[in-house]
């Protein structure tokens, strides 16, 4: 299968899904993950049509997509992988969106960024729905004040993402994080990847993240 075909395969996968889903979001999008994914893989997708893509380190975004992001105006792309923020400089020059806002110290970093720069990327809450220590996003009881804290700073927070812990069932995760992006009047859902999308589709995801499903197996595998 090729890049384009594999394309074809998800987007129709995502419709039927979104047609036996009970209460689908009014959109779900396909955040193509390109990371480890030389540049040649991701033209061949742009090829296709795509036009939405995930990048989870910085570096490597910085080193594949100012020349794309030229070439194709459209062009979006979503940092989903953990921001540090002596990063945030480069990351808000260079995404459209940041899936990983998941403290406090980093909402006051984008927000002085946004002062300095004028820039600031739409932002999505990472939330730890399966409570694991080594992994990023804000646990669940403290994402309320988070949540506040990036509204009294008037960031443009616009959804929450989550990544359920491997061996768990991701149902009760996608569940959890679509009631609570409702009771915060949150509207957008990044959740699922090649392994689940289509489950995270019923449970009303806006975006989906999917890279493997995509581009083949990753020959070098970065931390998710
Ligand atoms: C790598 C990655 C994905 C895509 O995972 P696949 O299993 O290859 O689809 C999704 N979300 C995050 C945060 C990732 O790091």
């Amino acid at each position: 299968m090729t890049i384009s075909q594999n394309l074809t395969d998800i987007l129709a996968r995502i419709e039927a899904a979104r047609k036996a889903a009970i209460a689908p979001a009014p959109t779900t999008r396909l955040v193509a993950v390109s990371k480890t994914v030389p540049e040649a893989g991701i033209r061949e997708a742009i090829a296709a049509g795509q036009r939405l893509f995930g990048e989870n380190r910085v570096q490597e975004a910085q080193a594949k997509y100012p020349t794309l992001k030229d070439q194709f105006p459209g062009l979006e792309l979503h940092l989903i992988g953990p921001l540090q923020t002596n990063k945030v400089k480069e990351a808000a020059a260079l995404f459209d969106v940041i899936q990983t806002l998941d403290r406090v110290r980093l909402a006051d970093a984008l927000a002085a960024e946004r002062e300095r720069s004028g820039r600031c990327p739409r932002l999505f809450l990472q939330i730890n729905t399966g409570e694991e220590p080594q992994k990023a996003g804000v646990m669940p009881r403290e994402a309320a004040s988070l949540i506040d804290h990036a509204r009294k700073l008037d960031l443009p927070l616009e959804g929450l993402m989550c990544i359920p812990p491997a061996d768990d069932d991701a149902a009760p995760h996608f569940a959890f994080l679509a009631k609570l992006a409702r009771d915060h009047g949150l509207k957008n859902l990044s959740m699922g990847m090649s392994g689940d999308f289509e489950l995270a589709v019923k449970f009303g995801a806006t975006h989906v993240r999917v890279g493997t499903a995509i581009f083949g197996a990753r020959t070098l595998s970065p931390e998710a």
